[in-house]
């Protein structure tokens, strides 16, 4: 095995995917994560049956599922909420997986901790990474509380703006998409089963998941001006009452939904960006990982998937027979389709989305579609 001891540096899905997956194959493991309080944000998040595949290799499925809301399909509806459609959503984890799951990132977040804790990694909150440098041996790192460490392997998993990236002198920066989406955390309407989508609306797009027994998370994709810089009304009126105006038009559960949107919500305006880091994504013995590597519009749902597939098959290759620098090649070889295919088709679709390219449903259906049967069929 070529990697004994690892740093880990970013403690959300992949950081806390990779740090476990390691340390149950018996790497001594250090997870340095920047915040002081390690939890996941409150918002919700849909994930895809590939992405509970991965969370199976390292044992956290079962709880992950008892927290969350599992469905086999999606609605497709017209802004007053009457319906277009209904289809089954592709299996991507196989045909013993849900479709999809709606979860509460912090829910899900806090499993992983847990099982972080429980596999022995030595997680260091409040921290993070200065300096880097490596020979042919070890890398070697300085950490901003004046500490110090050797690794066999580093791994950057410190999210789209990685400072692990910049480290290791790789220039790709995040791009705007074009679009922000506005997110609610609310009570989950008694008829609500499954992700809803809302189609011809006054916004690119609105929809809802079930996350737990009792909560929905609900968005609304919206426009964006890069060029204004930080998102804030410039009439400083509270992102409430701003989700609350964008969302008119959208009638049925998203009216229901609306109408309980006040200044208790927790409500959050994000600029949708995306990034791919050419290949490779490492450099000697470290490497970035998950959205530090790759990131794409939600529009797929796949980003999460992504990043648990990066860990575990990161940790499976890199504690296998072969060499640091032909497991690193292999996992590269192993990624790069499917981490490809997700960030093409999710901006693809974010053109369409926009009416920046012509297209049909039938185009929208057949690349999302094709993108899913691909995940589906292919090894992760
Ligand atoms: C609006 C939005 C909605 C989305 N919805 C979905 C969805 O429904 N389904 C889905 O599958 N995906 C979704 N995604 C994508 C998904 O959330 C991400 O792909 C995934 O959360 C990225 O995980 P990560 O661990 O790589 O990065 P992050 O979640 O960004 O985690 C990075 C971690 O590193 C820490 N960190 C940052 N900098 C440093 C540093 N310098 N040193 C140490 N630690 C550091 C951070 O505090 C954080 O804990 C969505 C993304 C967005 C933006």
């Amino acid at each position: 095995m070529s990697v004994s001891t690892a740093l880990v540096v970013g403690g959300g899905i992949t950081g806390s995917v990779l740090a476990l997956a390691l340390a149950q194959r018996g790497v001594e493991v250090d997870l340095a994560e920047i915040s002081p309080r390690w939890h996941g944000v409150g918002h919700g998040i849909t994930v895809q049956g590939n992405a509970l595949a991965a969370l199976a290799k390292v044992g956290v499925l079962d709880e992950v599922l008892r927290r969350g809301v599992p469905f086999n399909q999606v609605r497709m509806l017209r802004a007053d909420g009457s319906l277009l459609a209904e289809v089954p959503t592709p299996r991507t984890g196989g045909p013993g997986l849900p479709a999809t799951l709606g979860a509460l990132r912090s829910d899900l977040q806090a499993v992983l901790c847990d099982r972080v804790y429980q596999a022995g990694v030595r997680v260091r909150l409040g921290l993070t990474v200065t300096a880097l440098a490596q020979d042919s041996h070890r890398a070697y790192v300085q950490f901003s509380d004046g500490s110090s460490g050797r690794y066999d392997l580093v791994a950057g998993a410190d999210g789209i703006r990685s400072a692990t990236r910049a480290l290791l002198g790789i220039g790709t920066a995040p791009q705007p998409s074009g679009m922000t989406i506005w997110r609610v955390v609310a009570e989950r309407p008694a008829e609500l089963d499954c992700a809803e989508l809302y189609y011809g609306g006054p916004r690119y797009k609105a929809g809802y998941s079930p996350i737990s027994a009792d909560r929905c998370y609900a968005y609304v994709l919206d426009e964006d001006d890069p060029l204004a810089g930080p998102l804030a009304d410039p009439g400083g009126r509270p992102a409430w009452q701003l989700m609350y105006e964008r969302s008119a038009g959208y009638g049925g559960t998203w009216g229901k939904i609306r109408a309980t949107i006040g200044p208790d919500s927790d409500v959050s305006h994000t600029r949708i960006e995306w990034l791919l880091v050419d290949d490779p994504w490492y450099r000697g013995r470290a490497i970035v990982v998950g959205d530090a590597a790759h990131a794409c519009p939600p529009l797929i749902a796949q980003g999460a998937a992504m990043c648990a597939e990066d860990a575990v098959v990161l940790a499976e290759l890199v504690t296998g027979p072969e060499p640091l620098g032909r497991a690193l090649a292999a996992f590269m070889a192993r990624r790069r389709p499917r981490v490809r295919a997700v960030v093409q088709t999710s901006l693809q679709l974010v053109r369409w989305e926009m009416d920046l390219e012509p297209h049909t449903d039938q185009d929208v259906a057949a690349a999302m579609d094709g993108t899913l049967a691909f995940l589906a069929g292919s090894e992760a």
